[in-house]
């Protein structure tokens, strides 16, 4: 069996050391699920993001996937494995509350490292609204306001105003 190393391809050492130099810190090979058993390529844990970087070949990039023509079912078997891997893993952290990014290999570190950065700034963004604002407000009772409350269902007897006015 021939061992496929997927870890530290250079694209990947590359895209972190830019990430690095613009003072990102990041976790490498971080366990994002453990069941089944999820590791992730660069995390920035405090902003629940997730980047993989995605080698053109396994992973069938459409600009750089070749399809091998010698045993092309069992390459083909291999790579849509990896896609649909790629696809559930996705699926699975977002679930878990993640944000995914993929990049591919042959990006340009900077290009790649660009969109992380903005992508981690959005995040921080969004986190403060989150803090600010709280969307439910408890106990707000509206009273007088007549209408329905949901649009379902609908009484023919008229609007019933409360107790108080
Ligand atoms: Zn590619």
């Amino acid at each position: 069996m021939q061992q496929t190393r997927q870890k530290n391809t250079s694209a990947e050492m590359v895209i972190r050391r830019e990430l690095h130099r613009r003072g990102l810190r990041y976790r490498v090979g971080y366990t994002v699920s453990s069941k089944p058993r999820r590791v992730a390529d660069i995390v920035f844990t405090r902003q629940r993001l997730v980047v993989f970087v995605d080698g053109c070949f396994w992973h069938g990039c459409p600009l750089h996937g070749t399809w091998p023509k010698n045993n092309a079912e069992f390459w083909r078997n291999k790579i849509e494995t990896n896609r649909q891997r790629d696809s559930d893993t996705n699926r699975r952290l977002t679930t878990l509350g993640w944000h995914v990014l993929r990049v591919w290999e042959h990006e340009p570190a900077a290009e790649a490292a660009d969109r992380i950065e903005r992508e981690l700034k959005e995040l921080k963004g969004e986190a403060a609204q989150c803090r600010g604002q709280s969307p439910d407000t408890e106990g707000a009772s509206h009273v007088g306001s007549v209408g329905r409350d949901s649009g379902s269902r609908k009484s023919g007897g008229g609007p019933r105003t409360g107790p108080t006015g």
